[in-house]
């Protein structure tokens, strides 16, 4: 069979001759349906990591079980699945808190460090299963990752009912926080995004009003000066961070998920002392929020279509990692399809 395999910067290839797995007793073989493209894939694809070269990509997807190990219990022939891909070492400090995205193996997983899910058939431990409902399509099971992202994000970030956000940048990850603060119950939601398309995403999804960035202070005459209760980072850049900063109320919460640069210079830092300003940064998801993300799905509480800009075939996926990596573009999320 063909996969999409991770050669190192600027180079992703499709490879013939990949056998069909033969299953651990402890693991189970999924025939792929639907493989997102993540930003971290792009991410890997520019700078050269930290994805392992010749490794299979594809850790957002979904599939139908084809195959079960002797050892395995509870999962039936031809369940609709997707798959939590963090590997986790389960004796570690954090994997013992049900903190295993803190695990010491931090960063090790399906699709990255070991092979992923773009190929047809993937072998996986059947403790990382989750079972799709009905109610949930193959696409919508290949965006539960992701939309993990998203609600470990609002989650930790302390957010309650009736609360003000604001959100910076309606890429994928922007575009599902919008929509899971709005099930959260948002009272009102503004949004930063300079592309013109995204931003009318974003409305379409629930924002309340979006602005350019250089606009944030829009939205303090909108709060009666005050500023939102949160503010979302997911951008990660300088200015990005500091606009949050000035942006948030009092007392306010900043809540950062876009990749930032190990170093970068910070405008008004002063403020997050003078203002008592919180700043957390988030990192991946655990188990649970897989289950709200999938229930969420269930509920019909999050809409994917409009974010969904591409639906191609694997033999195209070489040709869409140049696009990707060639910002800017209109694409938000991609779609592999296997069927
Ligand atoms: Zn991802
Ligand atoms: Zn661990």
């Amino acid at each position: 069979m063909k996969a999409a395999v991770f050669k190192g910067k600027e180079s992703v290839v499709i490879e013939e001759g990949f056998e069909k797995p033969i299953i651990e007793p402890d693991e189970v073989l999924i025939r792929v349906k639907k493989v997102g493209i993540c930003g971290s894939d792009v991410g890997s694809y520019e700078s050269g990591g930290p994805y392992l070269p010749e490794k299979v990509i594809g850790h957002e997807f979904s599939g139908d079980i084809v195959e079960i190990g002797e050892k395995v219990k509870k999962i039936k022939l031809g369940m609709r699945v997707t798959v939590n891909p963090q590997i986790p070492c389960y004796e570690c400090y954090y994997c013992l808190h049900d903190l295993e995205n803190m695990c010491k193996l931090q960063n090790y997983s399906y699709g990255t460090t070991e092979h992923g899910a773009m190929r047809e058939f993937f072998n996986v431990k059947a403790e990382r299963i989750h079972i799709l409902p009905d109610n949930v399509s193959y696409e919508e099971g290949a965006t539960v990752e992701p939309l993990s992202v998203a609600v470990y994000a609002v989650e930790q970030s302390g957010f309650q009912l009736g609360q003000s956000a604001a959100v910076i940048g309606a890429g994928p990850i922007g575009l599902m926080i919008i929509q899971v603060l709005r099930a959260a119950g948002a009272s009102k939601i503004y949004v930063l995004e300079p592309v013109e398309s995204k931003q009318k995403i974003a409305l379409d999804l629930g924002a309340d009003k979006v602005f350019l960035p250089k606009n944030w202070n829009k939205i303090g005459r909108l709060t009666e000066k005050l500023g939102p209760n949160h503010v979302y980072d997911c951008v990660g850049l300088s200015e990005t961070f500091s606009s949050a900063l000035k942006l948030v109320r009092k007392g306010g919460k900043i809540t950062l998920i876009g990749m930032h640069a190990s170093t970068f210079e910070l405008n008004s830092i002063l403020l997050m002392t003078t203002n008592n300003i919180s700043v957390r940064g988030v990192y991946g998801y655990n188990h649970d929020i897989f289950k709200t993300a999938i229930n969420l799905f269930d509920q019909k509480k999050i809409k994917i279509d409009s974010l969904i800009t591409s639906r191609i075939k694997l033999d195209q996926v070489p040709e869409m990692f140049k696009i990707l990596g060639n910002p800017p573009h209109d694409e938000l999320k991609v779609i592999v399809e296997f069927d």
